[in-house]
């Protein structure tokens, strides 16, 4: 089953919407296979966006991730990949639609609230980065009820 890496970042946190995310993919019918809130230094969250690095906003999107706590997760279903950023939005919140995350939470490109991973492959890279231990290993008894 397809799994895919998602980050509430610390703003986010502060403003209180881990419970209202968090809802947002169980109801959806996804399965939390991994959940931890952390503070990352510098040379991870570089990691993290190592793709990013020669943007103008590097430093500055560096400096958001490590600013607190983040709620780091790993949630896995069919499509989970491309229906996770569905349920984002698009990265900038003046563009995300109303419904999601960042279109209902969200205003500043550069506090947008949460990270969805973009592709399946850097689904992999991502929750191998963030989870080097390894995630849960449960299946959830509501599978029937959500897949036919
Ligand atoms: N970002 C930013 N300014 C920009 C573009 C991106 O501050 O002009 C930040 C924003 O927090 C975004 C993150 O960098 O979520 C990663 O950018 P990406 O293009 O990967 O967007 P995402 O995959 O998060 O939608
Ligand atoms: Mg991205």
């Amino acid at each position: 089953m397809e799994q895919t890496f998602i980050m509430i970042k610390p703003d986010g946190v502060q403003r209180g919407l881990v419970g209202e995310i968090l809802g947002r993919f169980e109801k959806k019918g996804f399965t939390l296979k991994g959940l931890k809130l952390i503070t990352v230094d510098r040379a991870f969250a570089e990691s993290h966006y190592a793709d990013l690095s020669a943007k103008p906003f590097f430093n500055g999107l560096v400096e958001y991730i490590i600013s607190g706590p983040v709620v780091a997760m790993v949630w896995e279903g069919k499509n989970v990949v491309t229906t996770g950023r569905k349920l984002i939005g698009a990265t900038n919140p003046a563009e995300s639609a109303p419904g999601t995350i960042r279109g209902d939470f969200a205003i500043d490109i550069g506090r947008n609230v949460i990270h969805g991973s973009d592709a399946v492959e850097s689904a992999r890279k991502e929750i191998a980065l963030w989870f080097p231990d390894g995630i849960a290993e449960w299946r959830s008894s509501l599978t029937p009820w959500i897949y036919e």
